[in-house]
Order: structure tokens, then C-alpha cells, then sequence
């Protein structure tokens, strides 16, 4: 577990040094192509009909809500600069599987932290790592990057989740989580962002990806990332309730990501939602029109470091 002290001292050391410039990262397909929304309106289903017990059905919904926001709102001196529109719409039918079908979903996985459906691959594991706090998935073409499709799993079968700000009595240390934190962590997965942070072996191009300057992200396991890195939004885990709080709160570098890819235009209009279930439109065609872009898909994990550590020990 990172302990406060080792954490004053990176900062500390930071200081004395040149400030790194201020950088995010985009996820990018095996084909090295940055992926991203064609029309950054994105919808996620959110079916409350059986939610953990911590929150009621409309406190998980605002949380998601706010999530949205959080990104819909990204500005840069005061002034927004994004065309993403990002809701959430409630929806009856329990969520079902992980799948390419123009359903962007939100779903609580209580029953078992599994592949639904699983894996055809039988040299590919079942469950997920147990220490990973939510999944997201995105479907994306290989050659153009653009997304069609994003499913979202929240691990609720080794963590609860609750408010941590509104309900700062729900927190149990390494079991209760921040519902709103985490998914906005999530939700800049959803429109194309990578982490803050590189961990080898697992970029979807075999390549070590760079930042928006060009540069090598840093490597997750380094001892000294700048604070900038860390205090992402897109930071690839979370160590404490605090660091969960602050993942609602975009950093500027999260929110220049959001203004560079989806430029604010005030003429931007949202004519159908992306993910609301309609298969017209550019995404349709995209696939449909172009054998070789079988979507693929980007998996995307938020760990719990500090359990994580924990049960390394
Ligand atoms: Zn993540």
C-alpha cells in the first residue's frame, strides 16, 4: 500500500524538478488508431431494478448522472469545450451481457465477477482478476478507431458501493467502494480515453503507447509519477476513499482530453444518441459497409491497489 509519507516525498521531489507537460492518453486500437465517438452523444442503460443495498435505486442513478456530467461539463478557464453529451437513461430490463449491439450498458455483476457471455477461448480465464473494481468494454473498428459500442461491469460481488461524500458512514475499508469515483473513472473509457499511466504487456497494439505530445506514458510501476499522472481521473487505480472521491472531480488534463477530441461547437447538435439502441445512422454503416472493420473490443480495469497489495502479501 502506498503509505502517506512515501507520497509526500514523491511530491516533494516533483518540485525541484521541471514540471512535465500537461498530457493525457487515448486508447488506441490494434491498429494504433486513437478510437473515439463519432457524434460524442453517448447514452449508458442503467438497469436499477435489484442495486447493491448500500445506496436506493435513484442514488445509484444521480451518481451515474453526475458522473455524465462530469465530462459533458469539461472546460478549460471557466468556459466549456466539449460537444460530449453524456446521460444516463434507467431502464427495466435486468442488463445481460457484455455484447456488440449499439446498447451502451451499466451493469452490477452481484451474482459472480465473470465473462457474460464467456469466453469462447478455453485457454482464457472465466472470472475477472478480483481485485479489478469495474470493466469496461468498448467496441471499437480496428482501422477507423471510431466506437460503436460500450458495456460497463461493476464488480459487485467482492465490493459494495456506496456514497462516500453523501454517506461517508459507508465506508468499510477494502470492501465498500465510491459508486460515482469509479464510474467516472469508467465513463472516460467509454469515450476513448486510456490511463494516465502505462502497465507493459497490456497495450492492444504491442507498441508502448505516448501521450497527446507524443511522449511514452509513464510506466505504472514507476515509484516517482508525478502528481499530474496520479491524480487523473484516468490514474489506473485507486488507494485510499480520498483517491475514490477524487475521481469524480476531473483534472484538467482529463478535461483538455475530452475538449480536444470532442472540440465544443455550438452548432453540435445531438440528433440520435449514440448507444440508444439504433443501428441507422454512421456507426451502422461503418460496419456494415466495411468487411474488415469487425468491431473489436478494448478491455479496461480500475484496480483496487490497495486490496490488490493486500492480498499479495
Ligand atoms: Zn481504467
Amino acid at each position: 500500500m502506498r503509505t502517506r509519507t512515501s507520497l509526500v516525498m514523491t511530491v516533494a521531489g516533483i518540485a525541484a524538478l521541471p514540471m512535465p507537460a500537461a498530457a493525457y492518453v487515448r486508447t488506441t486500437t490494434s491498429a494504433g488508431v486513437p478510437t473515439a465517438w463519432k457524434a460524442p452523444c453517448v447514452t449508458m442503460e442503467f438497469s436499477l431494478g435489484s442495486p447493491p443495498l448500500e445506496l436506493d435505486a435513484a442514488g445509484y442513478f444521480d451518481a451515474a448522472t453526475q458522473a455524465g456530467a462530469a465530462w459533458s461539463q469539461s472546460s478549460l478557464d471557466g468556459v466549456r469545450c466539449t460537444n460530449v453529451i453524456f446521460t444516463v437513461e434507467s431502464v427495466p430490463a435486468v442488463a445481460g451481457p457484455v455484447g456488440m449491439d449499439y446498447h451502451n450498458r451499466l451493469i452490477f455483476r452481484k451474482n459472480g465477477w465473470c465473462r457474460d457471455p464467456p469466453p469462447t477461448d478455453p485457454n482464457e480465464p472465466i472470472c475477472y482478476d478480483d481485485s479489478a473494481l469495474a470493466i469496461t468494454t468498448v467496441f471499437q473498428l480496428k482501422n477507423t478507431g471510431e466506437i460503436l459500442d460500450a458495456d460497463l461491469e461493476v464488480n459487485a460481488t467482492d465490493f459494495t458501493w456506496g456514497d462516500f461524500v453523501g454517506h461517508p458512514e459507508q465506508f468499510v475499508p477494502n470492501n465498500t467502494q465510491d459508486f460515482q469515483g469509479t464510474i467516472t473513472h469508467e465513463f472516460g473509457h467509454v469515450i476513448g480515453l486510456d490511463h494516465t499511466c502505462f502497465t507493459p504487456g497490456t497495450s492492444s497494439d504491442g507498441l508502448w503507447p505516448v501521450d497527446n505530445n507524443g511522449n511514452p506514458v509513464p510506466d505504472c510501476s514507476s515509484t516517482n509519477l508525478p502528481d499530474i499522472v496520479t491524480g487523473a481521473t484516468m490514474y489506473v487505480s485507486v488507494d485510499s476513499p480520498s483517491a475514490e472521491v477524487g475521481l469524480r472531480s476531473l483534472s484538467p488534463d482529463d478535461m483538455q482530453a475530452a475538449c480536444d477530441i470532442y472540440t465544443y461547437d455550438p452548432n453540435f447538435v445531438c440528433l440520435a444518441p449514440s448507444g440508444s439502441g439504433s443501428t441507422s445512422g454512421s456507426g451502422g454503416c461503418s460496419y456494415a459497409t466495411h468487411p474488415r472493420g469487425v468491431p473489436i473490443s478494448g478491455v479496461l480495469v480500475l484496480l483496487a491497489l490497495a486490496l490488490a497489495l493486500l492480498r499479495r502479501r
